[in-house]
This record gives structure tokens, sequence and C-alpha cells, in this order.
């Protein structure tokens, strides 16, 4: 903080910092002028007044300062750059950036719990792990019009700013919120649900507080502990809430993407299983309902074991708490309490499923080992026929050509059956529950005027064995980055258009290529995976080997064949990094078939519900009269990407990058090497670098340039730079200008 010469300000009591000092090397040169001050340096000059506080920082401006110290006549000068080096809430408006001083200014940001920061359009939000006394009601309402304020950054600044966007020039907004996994995109999510909510009241109330009382069920059913975060949504969400011409809202619209159906079944080792289950046990026990779900202790079921502790689940205070807030939160929303009920059931039924267990009987055959009680428990509770549950589980029913034949599972087969039996089962459940959600949110069917998009969606994965599930995150993230790549060049463009700038001079970092790599029709990996997937006699091998055939010469040079032409593996080079896919089972997994026995033995059920969950989904069933293609899990999921694309091509986003700042869920811990990771990934240096000022080129720092094009060109011809150009308020340059320039400027 710089108090200037003659200021009738006093100074500043308490540590209010300068940054970008290093005390370390300052202090031998200028001794006399400072004053240790606990965390960092008082500098004092008693004649000018001057006061300022110098912590760490970089060493440019740290070399200023020291080389300047002792000139009074440019020491005041030299003390305003310091102050204006202050860290800034705009990071875009950093003198000098490169990536170790955007961490510097984040870290030191972060120390003082200010989490949020602005780089140039984009907000950072870093996560404090911590509950901040900055989402309060009052808050909430300095932050109304933000935009017409002095505000620090702040999540609700954002959602204030696309929802007027949205009310006064009436453009759909949306939200694409990134980050890792634990990074914080589900509270973020939900902190500008808050502030939508709170910005539109309009009377409607009711409609308003259903939309805030989904997330505690969603995340009951959506959301799993993982080694990364102990509530990590393991699936996707676009949540689209619809508005009428006064910013009135009018209803919701709420779509999921790739459930992990596998969490059910099985998990890493320190997961545990999706919340629900937890909550239901504790919820069993509160009501007095053990008898009617046959629940023992939570462990002794195979689809638990591994989990929290039985006296965690059931005597702990988290899972009781948790049960009633779903109880309440669904019944809020306008769930039946006959459908709930049906649901536990079924919850209850997979956990018992879960315990039958096989054992071979030769012949490619096998039997049910189990108690005969737990199947009579998954019965019942599935409303559905014992003997056919039995036989559904042991084998399967053919028919073909008119012959009708039976086909035995081997035990490991039967293992395979009954657990895509009790996935298939979640997902549905899990799909009617959005089903209901929606039709709650959009009682009125109204036609809105405008929306709000929120997305929240699973960040880039690479594991030692990434799989198919891996392959459609993503891609799915791959397609965000086109997304926020084609949003800046379009933005970009626009500005050069309007600067009367020629536009073909200009590069981007296109990743469109490795799309195409994945999604091109009929020929990309997705297209190859499908073919191969209705073609009996194909395996994981001949897959990969079409994948190489095909691909190794693509366009995008993102496709790496593997070592040897029998490997089951293959690298893609996402724009995150490359990737090293295991293809062993993406066939099985692209078809993911439960038997047809199955599918009808529980479509039989006296459950409506259950019943209902298992009628035949119309847009799945293959178009009579063409070939009889089997719709596949990428062809799901590649249209509902193409959805999702066409709804945020519609709107004009806002970016939230979430930030992780540890991997031990802890406050106030920096975990520099992967902070620095994230930012490299999104690109937020880049988004940065083209906001850079380069005065030192071509002048003192002392020295203040008219700001002006003549200006510009100098500091450019200066720099020797090709090919850039002028327009009438901006100069358009190439990538590697801005780091010649960087290198000229600190030659200075
Ligand atoms: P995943 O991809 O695994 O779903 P995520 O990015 O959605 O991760 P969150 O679940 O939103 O991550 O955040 C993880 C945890 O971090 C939260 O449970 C909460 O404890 C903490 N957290 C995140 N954001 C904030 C915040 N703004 N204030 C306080 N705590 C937060
Ligand atoms: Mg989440």
């Amino acid at each position: 903080l710089y108090t200037a010469p003659g200021s009738t300000q006093p100074p500043p009591e308490g540590p209010d910092v300068l940054y970008f000092f290093n005390y370390d090397d300052l202090q031998p040169r200028a001794n006399h002028l400072l004053r240790d001050a606990g965390d960092g340096l008082r500098l004092l000059d008693p004649d000018h007044d001057i006061v300022c506080e110098i912590i760490s920082g970089d060493s440019a401006t740290m070399d200023l300062l020291s080389d300047n110290i002792h000139d009074p006549e440019v020491l005041p000068r030299t003390l305003e750059l310091a102050a204006t080096c202050h860290v800034p809430e705009n990071l875009a408006e950093l003198n000098n950036m490169s990536i170790s001083t955007l961490m510097n200014a984040l870290h030191r940001r972060y120390a003082e719990q200010r989490i949020y920061t602005y780089v140039g359009d984009i907000l950072i939000a870093v996560n404090p792990y911590e509950r901040l006394p900055i989402y309060t009601h009052h808050l909430q309402e300095q932050y109304k019009d933000a935009a017409t304020k002095d505000l620090p950054p702040h999540i609700f600044a954002v959602a204030d700013r696309a929802y007027n966007a949205m009310v006064l020039n009436k453009r759909d907004q949306t939200f694409v919120i990134s980050g890792e996994s634990g990074a914080g995109k589900t509270e973020s999510t939900k902190l500008v649900v808050k502030h939508i909510v709170e910005l539109c009241r309009s009377g409607n109330t009711t409609l308003e507080n259903k939309i805030k009382m989904v997330n505690p069920f969603l995340e009951a059913f959506g959301n799993a502990k993982t080694v990364m975060n102990d509530n990590s949504s393991r699936f996707g969400k676009y949540l689209e809430l619809k508005f009428d011409e006064t910013g009135g809202v009018l209803g919701g619209e709420m779509l999921h993407y790739l459930l992990e159906k596998s969490r059910v079944v099985t998990r890493n080792a320190g997961e545990h299983n999706f919340h629900i289950f937890y909550n239901l046990f504790a919820g069993a026990q509160l009501e007095g309902r053990n008898d009617h779900f046959a629940f023992s202790s939570p462990n002794s079921h195979r689809y638990l074991a591994g989990g929290p502790s039985d006296d965690e689940i059931l005597h702990g205070h988290r899972y009781t708490t948790e049960w009633r807030e779903v109880i309440e939160s669904m019944h809020y929303v306008g769930f039946a309490s006959a459908d709930m009920n049906c649901v536990w059931d079924l919850l209850a039924a997979i956990l018992h499923l879960g315990d039958v267990t096989f054992a071979d009987i030769g012949n490619d055959a096998s039997k049910i080992t189990s108690s005969d009680d737990i199947l009579k428990r998954v019965a019942r509770l599935l409303a559905i026929n014992e003997t056919n549950l039995r036989k559904a589980l042991l084998h399967v029913v053919q028919h073909t050509r008119g012959e009708t034949i039976i086909k035995n599972f081997t035990d490991e087969k039967a293992v395979d059956n009954r657990d895509s039996m009790a996935k298939a089962i979640y997902t549905r459940i899990f799909d009617w529950v959005f089903r209901v959600v929606n039709e709650l949110l959009d009682e009125e069917h109204a036609s809105g005027a405008h929306t709000l998009g929120m997305l929240d969606i699973f960040g880039f994965e690479n594991f030692k064995v990434n799989s198919l599930e891996q392959l459609c995150i993503n891609v799915t993230n791959e397609q965000l980055q086109n997304y926020f790549n084609r949003h800046i060049f379009i933005m970009e463009q626009d500005e050069y258009n309007a600067e009367g700038i020629d536009c073909s001079r200009i590069d981007f970092p296109d990743n469109q290529p490795t799309l195409d790599l994945m999604l091109q029709k009929g020929t990309g990996v997705f297209g190859i995976c499908d073919e191969q997937a209705n073609f009996p006699k194909a395996t994981d091998l001949t897959f990969t080997q079409k994948c190489t055939a095909g691909l190794s010469n693509h366009a995008s040079q993102s496709y790496k064949a593997p070592r040897s032409e029998r490997d089951l593996k293959f690298t893609i080079s996402h724009y995150a990094g490359p990737v090293d896919y295991t293809t062993e089972g993406f066939l099985e997994k692209n078809r993911d078939k439960i038997s047809e026995d199955v599918k009808q033995l529980l479509h039989n059920s006296s459950h409506s519900l259950l019943a209902a969950m298992f009628e035949e989904d119309p847009s799945r069933a293959p178009v009579p009269g063409t070939m009889r293609k089997q719709p596949t899990v990428l062809m799901g999921f590649k249209r509902s990407l193409q959805d999702l694309v066409k709804r945020l091509d519609a709107c004009e986003p806002h970016f939230i990058r979430c930030i992780k700042p540890n991997a031990t869920q802890k406050p106030a811990n920096w975990d520099a090497e992967l902070v620095e990771r994230q930012l490299t990934y999104a690109g937020v240096l880049e988004t940065i670098k083209i906001r850079k000022r380069f005065k030192l080129v071509k002048y003192q720092f002392y020295e203040e340039p008219e700001e002006s094009p003549q200006t510009c060109h100098e500091i450019a011809e200066s720099a020797q730079l090709d090919n850039f150009q002028l327009g009438s308020n901006k100069i358009f340059m190439k990538y590697h200008h801005a780091e010649v320039l960087s290198k000229e400027a600190s030659k200075q």
C-alpha cells in the first residue's frame, strides 16, 4: 500500500500488503529504509512519508525496487508501480504475467481467504475446504447489480452478470463449471443456483425452493466417497432453468450423463458405494424397518463391504441426518411416498442380490450356492417370481430361427449377469429420479422466454488403467475445451472484425481434429466401436486393430497405435495430455446388454414402478425396416453430447474454473505443483497472455508514454515483430509475438 508524499491520509494499520518483493534480496541493499514487520518488510521513508509493506515476489519487480530505492527522484514512482502490483482482483491486469506470478498471486489471495479471482472474463475459484462467511444473505444483497459496484470477485457477481445479461439482452446464458474431482464444481453450481433464485424471487417461491431442494437427494443417489473427494459426483449434470421475460423462474430441466454404475457392484480400495445405500441402512434402523428389508449388518453385504464401518453407518450422526434430508427433500419436491417406498425396496433388493453366489457344475453351467432365503428376499423386494428369478440368474433362453435354446451361464458369467442386473436396476432408478424431477420442476410445461444453464461435469481423467468410461469422460472434456476455444476465438474474431483486421491470419488452438478422430461418423473410434459391437465375431482385439488400421494416419495425429499389434491398447493425445486406453472389455461395455430374461422378469414385477422402469425405451429400440443395429452406450452418449453442445452453442457462456489447492481436502494447504498443473491444463495462462503489457520493451519503467497506436507500433517495431497488425484501438499479434515481447521486456 502506498501513501503519496504530502498525503493527509494516515498510513493504514496492519499489514495491508504490497506484493512482489523478495525479502532476502531486498534487505541487504536497503537496510536503513526497511524494518521487519512480521510477515514481511515495512518500508519507511520519513522524508517522503512513504509507507509500504513488502512480502515476496518476482525478481523483475524486485530488482527494479532495489535499484531505485536510494534515489529520491524515482523512488516514489517506483513505489507507486509497486503499489499497482498489489495482487489485483483481475489477474489479466498484472503487468508481467508468467505461470509463477499467476501462481504467486493466487496463492497470496488464497492465504487471505480470497478464493475468487478473475482472469479476464473467467472466474477462478480455489476450493477453501472450509465454510467461509462469504455466502450470507447480506452479501447476496450486496452482489445484486454487482456490475455497477466495485466489489471483490465473487461467484455471486458472475451469477448476477449472467442473470442480468439474460433479462436485459434477452440471450440465453450458461455457466460452464469445470475442474478436477474435488475442485468445487458441485458446490459452485449450488452457489450459482442459490444466487439466481435470490435474484429472481418472483413470488413463485415453491418452485424456487424446489429447485434448491433437489440437491440433497440427487447427491445421495449420484455421489459417493472416492479417493479424490468425499462427496464426488459420479455423473455429469446439466441444469437448465427457464425464465419469463421479466426474469421470473418458470421451471427447470435436468439432464444427466454417464452415471458410474459399476460403483454399485465394485470400486477401488478406500472408496464407498453411493451414499444412498448407507443412508437407507441408517433410515431402516431409525424407523425400525430392518425386518422389512431383512437387513442385518451393512458390511455383511458384498456390495457394501469395505465402506464405512457398521458403527459409523448405524450409530453415527451423518447417515441418519442425510437420510432425513433425502426424505424431506424428496417429499418437498413432490415425490409420492409410495414410489419412494418402492425405491427403498429396490435398493435393498440390489444389496441382497449381490449376496447371491454361484458354483460351477461342469458343462458350462452353474448352480446357486447361497441360501434360498437370500433369493426369497430379492424376489419379495422386487415383487417378482422367485422361480423365474432363479432361472434368469442361471441361464438365458434364446429364440433363434423358430428354435428355443437354453443357454446356461458358467459361474463367471452368472456373476456378471447378476452384477449387470444390479447395475441395471440402479441405473433405471437413477433415470427415473431425474424423470420425476423434470416433471415436478416443469409441471406447467411453461414455454420460457430464456434459459440459464449450469454444467457440472466430471473433469478429465487419466488413471493407471483407462477404459471406455474414461474415454467418454475425456471426450466430453475435449468437447468442452473445444467450446471454450471456439468461444474465445469467436469473441476475438468479432473484435478483429470490429477493428477492421484481416481474420485469415489468426491461429487458434484447435482440437477439432482430435474430436473428429473420436466422433466422425462411422470411421472414428466411436464408430468403429459401434460397428464392432454389432458384429458377433468381433473381439476387443479386432476392434483395436481396426482403430489402428483406420486411424494411425489420422489428420489429427492424435492416435498412437499399440506397440505390438496384439496389444489391447491405444493412446489418444487429448488437449490435456496423452491418455493410454486399455481396450479390454470395450465391446462388452459398449453393448451393455442385460439378458432379455432379466429384462422381462423385472418388467413383469408387480411393483408397477419397477415394471415401468423396464419398459422398452422406444428411443433405444431399433427402427423397423432398418438393419437391426443394437443401440450401444456410445451411440447414446454421442447423442447426448451433441444435444449438450447444441444447448451450449445457443448460449452466452460464463466460465468458472474450479481449482483444487491440495489433495488432502484440508483448509489452508497449498500444493503448488497440483495447482500449477490445473492452471496449465485449463489454459488459464493463455487467456492472460492475450492481455499482457510490454511497455518496458521500449521505455524506462518510470516513463509514461502515451497510450496510443503510435506507442504500440514503436514497441512492436523495437522488438522487431513481423506480421503484426494495428487496429484502431488494439494491436493484434501472433502467439509467438507475446514470447518475443516477454523476452525483450525482461532484458530491459
Ligand atoms: P467431483 O468432480 O468429484 O464431483 P467437485 O468438483 O464437484 O468434485 P465438490 O464436491 O463441489 O467438488 O467439492 C468438494 C468439497 O470441497 C465439498 O464437499 C466441500 O467440502 C468443499 N468445497 C468446495 N467448494 C467449497 C466452497 N466454496 N466453500 C467451502 N467448501 C467448499
Ligand atoms: Mg461434483
